[in-house]
């Protein structure tokens, strides 16, 4: 027997509360609020939140909404809907005779022919609305709108978790609510240098936008045949950004594009960031092949913190897959795994334990090159133990290591190392998890040093050493 619409919205309010009071991310329970109004309500749903000039609304989670309808522009908090500054419900039986619809020929084309959108209130004053695009004409009962509103309230729950450190005390402005916005982002975006932008924006505040709107640019009958969507739109400029890192002669065709956009929509301000610009700024966040620029004695950035980042984040999950069932000991071999193990177990969701080796290198000439001189705090018998390297060279180091472990009768012992420059190995070591696998040459930074410099260094680069001293360690 089907369930009634009252037991329906029951079950779907118990699971929403449940996952708002968890300790998942804030963005995983605003996902889970929008799907679940979404699936009662037989409707898209779109939680869209105010942006720190509290101007605009911007779509942040989605459910059941095509991609050029949450792309169609940004919504003006004024002339959209209007329960924003209302802080009540709204109603739009029918969207397609509606002044209060910004985009009414978006709206058509999306299928929508009802509306209704139910503020956000955060510490008595709207932050945003749940909205729900339903396909068919929809009378909204009293029982819908308590339905939206109890998601709303979920909403703002969930956003006040997050930003409770910062609205303590006299401060119960909606500004301080933006910033936290930005952890609320689930963003995927289409090319490293993206990330790397978003990044320095995030670092001066800035705060910006991913890709929210398409720019029809020539239609053919209906159909929109060329289209433009800038990368970012960074609401406190009220200026869109597109990045180009191809080479400086393939950018004429965007150019174009640009210019033809420029003439269409004259009230727009996009500006383009060429790649000498870009590579610029992030010398000067120190990244991207110009980064020496800052960085003394450095030849060449290796892996720059972004990509390091993504990096660790993949290495990391698959540790927390594999480990799923048993609690790892990670064991690091100083000094060098510092920085990779930092960020590794910020990113395993796993429980786990730390500990670390000290180890020092006798002359190279002698046999037994390796010596231990911190040995492990904790018990590593019957233990799953995972060893973590900065850099594995010869192997000689792990494959010392390895045999110390052995001996101590662990439960299981795997190996994971940030870099693996697997042309000079002498020694064969398995290796379980590998960051990246370098080149023959010698690398700093990131914890990795040349005589204790470059360790504090937020990428891997190749640095300046005199030819001869190329081999030292
Ligand atoms: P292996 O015993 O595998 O030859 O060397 C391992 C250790 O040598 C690493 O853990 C690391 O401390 C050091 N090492 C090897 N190659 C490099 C390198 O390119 N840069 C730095 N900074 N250390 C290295
Ligand atoms: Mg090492």
């Amino acid at each position: 027997m089907p369930l009634t619409k009252e037991k329906e919205y029951y079950k779907a309010t118990r699971r929403a509360v449940a996952i708002v009071n968890s300790s998942v991310p804030a963005k995983e329970k605003l996902d889970a609020i929008a799907r679940a109004t979404a699936r009662c309500m037989e409707s898209g749903v779109s939680i869209v939140l105010l942006d720190s000039t509290k101007t605009k609304l911007i779509h942040n989670f989605s459910w059941g909404l095509p991609k050029f309808f949450l792309r169609k522009g940004l919504l003006d908090v004024h002339k959209s809907l209007g329960e924003v500054p209302l802080g009540q419900p709204v109603i739009v039986p029918d969207a397609g005779s509606d002044s209060r619809i910004q985009f009414p020929e978006m709206a058509a084309k999306a299928g929508i022919v009802s509306m209704l959108g139910v503020p956000v209130m955060l510490h008595g004053s709207a932050v945003g609305s749940v909205r729900v695009y339903s396909r068919k004409h929809f009378e909204y009962t009293n029982q819908d709108i308590a339905f939206v509103t109890a998601m709303a309230n979920l909403v703002a729950l969930a956003l006040g978790s997050t930003t409770s450190s910062q609205t303590e005390g006299a401060t119960k402005d909606i500004k301080s609510v933006a910033p936290s916005l930005r952890q609320l982002r689930s963003v995927t975006f289409a090319h490293p240098s993206e990330r790397d932008f978003a990044n320095i924006l995030d670092f001066y505040d800035i705060e910006w936008v991913y890709e929210p709107r398409s720019f029809p640019l020539k239609q053919e009958d209906d159909k929109i045949t060329e289209m433009f969507t800038p990368d970012f739109y960074l609401p406190g400029l009220d200026l869109y950004v597109e990045l180009t890192t191809m080479k400086q002669g393939l950018v004429t065709r965007k150019n174009r594009k640009l210019r033809h956009l420029r003439e269409m929509y004259p009230d727009v301000k996009i500006t383009l960031l060429y790649k000498n610009d870009y590579d610029k700024l992030l010398a000067k966040y120190g990244g991207g092949p110009l980064a020496q620029t800052r960085a003394h004695g450095i030849k060449r950035v290796l892996f720059s913190a972004t990509e390091i980042a993504d990096r660790v984040q993949l290495v990391a999950q698959q540790i927390s897959k594999d480990y799923a069932s048993r609690r790892p000991l990670l064991l690091g071999v100083q000094r060098g795994f510092l920085c990779f193990m930092a960020d590794l177990i910020r990113c395993i969701t796993v429980p786990l334990d730390v500990d670390f080796l000290g180890i020092s290198y006798y002359d190279r000439s002698d046999d037994a090159a390796v010596k231990i001189t911190k040995d492990v705090d904790l018990s590593v018998t019957g233990r799953h133990v995972i060893v973590v390297e900065d850099i594995i060279d010869t192997g000689i180091t792990l494959s010392y290591i390895l045999g110390h472990l052995k001996e101590r009768h662990t439960a299981s012992l795997a190996t994971c190392t940030l870099l693996d420059r697997r042309v000079r190995r002498l020694a064969d070591v398995p290796l379980d998890y590998v960051g990246f696998e370098v080149p023959d040459e010698f690398v700093v930074g990131y914890g990795l040093d040349y005589k204790e410099e470059y360790r504090n260094l937020p990428f891997i680069a190749i640095p300046v050493i005199r030819k001869q001293r190329a081999k030292e360690k």
